[in-house]
């Protein structure tokens, strides 16, 4: 399902968002974007130069105090998520919205050929780093009037292909994922969650997997951001377990 939006100024305001991986790519825009619409952002990432740069941009485009949480998805342990979730508690009470957008590509190799101790770090990074976050912070979530999970998908979330390997299993737990939480938070009525896949997007991680390609002919982070904006925001209430697009299929 694809979104046509146009976005209310400060359609966030007020909100409380945190974003994996807002250092780079897409949750570097996605961190900015919803800073300018109002919402104080929660940058996590692991690495704390890039996290740092995304914080000055915001605090010089005048939004909101953002907050920097450093985090790595390989090493972190449950510990660390409980004391997140103590951490945010103290300084924000709620937490009203989650992009998990931190991903690992992995390596684009023959399933035969995949190297396992590879296997396991993309889905400790893409998926089980991801659940035990999400489970820690439910609590917050809860908290909140209108709170919004959003979980980065793929094409090859949806439709398995040759060589992807685990990263394509990956992005279809986080399909799981999603449909499991959406169906035990439904009766709440105060949080959803929904998949999101970008498509073909501008980033290093597009450039890792198609190295032929020429940037140019793809879509800017900033370009996808409306749908971002929409799932994170009040108008898309009441989705709750859907999969949506940011941009139309590549022809
Ligand atoms: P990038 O590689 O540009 O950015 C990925 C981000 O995730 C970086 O900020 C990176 O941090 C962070 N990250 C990676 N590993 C970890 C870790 N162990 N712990 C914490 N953070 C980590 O990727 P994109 O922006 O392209 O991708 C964003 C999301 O969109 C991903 O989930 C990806 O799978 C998905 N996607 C992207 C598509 C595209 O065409 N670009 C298409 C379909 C899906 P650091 O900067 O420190 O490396």
């Amino acid at each position: 399902c694809m979104i046509d939006y146009q976005v209310p100024a400060n359609l966030l305001q007020g909100r409380i968002l945190l974003v994996t991986g807002a250092g780079d790519g897409i949750g570097r825009a996605a961190a900015l974007t919803f800073a300018r619409h109002g919402a104080t952002v929660i940058l996590l990432g692991r690495t704390i130069a890039k996290l740092e740069k995304v914080y000055d941009e915001i605090e010089s485009a005048g939004g909101p105090q953002p907050a920097i949480f450093p985090l790595n998805f390989e090493g972190a342990t449950l510990k660390d998520y409980h004391d997140m979730a103590e951490t945010l508690e103290k300084e924000f009470g709620r937490l009203d919205g989650i992009l998990h957008n931190a991903g690992l590509l992995g390596r684009i190799t023959p399933f035969e050929q995949y190297n396992p101790a590879l296997w396991e770090q993309v889905m400790q990074v893409n998926i089980n780093g991801p659940i035990w976050m999400t489970q820690a912070l439910l609590p917050l979530l809860k908290a909140s009037e209108d709170a919004s999970l959003v979980f980065t998908s793929s094409s090859v979330g949806r439709r398995g292909r040759a060589y992807w390997g685990a990263y394509a299993v990956s992005k279809f737990a986080t399909e799981g994922v999603m449909e499991v939480l959406a169906d035990e938070l439904d009766h709440l009525g105060n949080v959803r969650a929904n998949s999101l896949n970008p498509g073909a997007t501008r980033t290093q991680m597009r450039k890792q997997a198609y190295p032929g390609e020429l940037p140019e002919s793809l879509r800017t982070p900033e370009e996808i951001m409306p749908t971002y904006l929409w799932l994170m925001g009040p108008d898309s209430k009441g989705h709750n377990g859907e999969q949506f697009d940011a941009q139309p299929p590549k022809g």
